[in-house]
């Protein structure tokens, strides 16, 4: 069988490509493919509002079963893709079926990374998947000592949620702070603060070197000789991979993500979006290109994607990059970049009172604002950043 559009990965970039395409007016033939059986959901709130408790799994459900039906897709979901022909524009599915296509979109995401020992230890987890949510919580619920590993964005938003549950949580980070890809040093020490301050105990410059168990469940996290942390529950944060392992025999170009040029094209007939996807190599993202890891952009890269498979010419796709993050009633939300060596300047509001927005300038250009507890006026000065051109330049 042969379809017109098919999208490996229904999730937000994926979905947001068949709808991108339907709201211009596509009227061929689409297929949605994605390995979980479930119907398209979001992912930010699974370290937020679904592990603590606050909203039921429905809530993050991306699109009604009736809003999936009105798009008219065939919807293969609980297949994942294993192998991809770009010359003979076929997709092969685990159940055996093969699915051509005229134009097919990447849109597979991350899968976390694991360590090297210890991850099938009964009470160790990690976070990418509503089922990983789910489980998560069931063990925090009777958890007393929870380790994190990782203090990432990720990382921290566990540490936050657990410690809302009332689990004592500490958190080991090899980095010298906390979120320092993301924010850099002197906004990552107000992360830092934040956390110690509602009782996480952070463990920075600290490496994990292996995780103990007992009768099959994992009791504790070794930092060093004969240093072992206790913990009933550890979550491993240590980052994500692009979820490529069925396009290894592809005639596509991987490296660290889906290699695509300015305007998100893999191959002939061949797109990537979202986390998957790093464009734009050779151009303004330097030699690499750049790889977004953000809900904002998996749908911002959808929409683009879908109007340029019906034809759409112009410019190459060049967001600002957008990531918020919510821990302990605080939202931080950073557009643009903060690049080793930024300078970080607070322009308005005060770091004193946690509410503050600060500019951040690289080599006399501003190339980022990130927003404290400031949903209003970060927006005000995100105007600036777009129209200073900034190149996402993640570390
Ligand atoms: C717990 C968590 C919290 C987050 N919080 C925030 C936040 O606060 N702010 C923010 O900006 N971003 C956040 N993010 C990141 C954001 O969710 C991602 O950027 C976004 O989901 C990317 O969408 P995507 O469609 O590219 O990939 P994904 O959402 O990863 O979807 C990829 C889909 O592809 C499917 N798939 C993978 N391999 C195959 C295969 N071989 N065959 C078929 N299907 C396959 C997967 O099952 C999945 O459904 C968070 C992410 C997580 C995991």
């Amino acid at each position: 069988m042969t379809t017109d559009v098919a999208i490996v990965g229904a999730s937000a970039g994926g979905l947001t490509v068949a709808e991108g395409l339907r709201r211009r007016g596509f009227t061929g033939s689409l297929a949605l493919v994605d390995a979980e059986p479930e119907l398209p959901y979001d992912r930010p709130p699974l370290s937020k509002h679904i592990l603590d408790g606050r909203w039921p799994a429905e809530r993050a459900r991306l699109r009604t079963p009736a809003e999936l039906d009105a798009l008219d897709v065939d919807a293969r979901l609980g297949t994942a893709a294993v192998a991809l022909d770009v010359p003979g524009h076929r997709v092969t599915l685990r159940d055996g079926q093969v699915l051509g296509y005229r134009t097919l979109v990447v849109a597979t995401g991350l899968q976390a990374k694991r360590l090297p020992g210890g991850s099938d230890l009964a009470g160790v987890h990690t976070l990418r998947t509503l089922g990983d949510s789910e489980r998560l919580r069931a063990d925090l619920l009777t958890a007393r000592q929870v380790v994190v590993v990782g203090a990432g964005v990720l990382g921290c938003e566990i540490a936050a949620t657990a410690r809302g549950l009332g689990c004592e949580v500490t958190v080991v980070e090899p980095a010298a702070g906390p979120m320092l890809r993301l924010l850099g040093p002197q906004l990552g020490a107000e992360i830092a603060r934040l956390h110690v301050e509602h009782g996480v105990r952070l463990l920075t410059s600290t490496v994990v070197t292996g995780l103990v168990g007992d009768a099959g469940r994992v009791v504790g996290v070794r930092t060093g000789p004969g240093t072992v942390l206790s913990a009933d529950v550890v979550v491993v944060a240590v980052g994500q991979r692009p979820a490529t392992d069925w396009l290894a025999d592809s005639a596509l170009a991987l490296d660290d993500g889906v290699v695509c040029d300015a305007r998100c094209r893999a191959a002939t007939d061949v797109y990537a979006v979202g986390d998957v996807a790093r464009f734009g190599s050779g151009g303004a993202g330097g030699a690499r290109g750049v790889r977004l890891e953000n809900r904002t952009n998996a749908t911002e890269q959808g929409l683009f994607v879908a109007a340029r498979i019906l034809g759409a010419v112009g410019d190459a796709y060049r967001p600002v990059p957008y990531v918020w993050s919510d821990q302990f009633g605080t939202r931080i939300q950073v557009h643009g970049s903060v690049p080793v060596g930024a300078v970080v300047r607070v322009v308005e509001g005060s770091v004193p009172d946690r509410a503050f927005v600060a500019h951040v300038e690289a080599e006399g250009r501003l190339v980022g604002v990130v927003g404290w507890n400031s949903p209003g006026r970060v927006r005000t000065a995100r105007a600036l950043l777009t129209a200073s051109e900034t190149v996402p330049s993640p570390r």
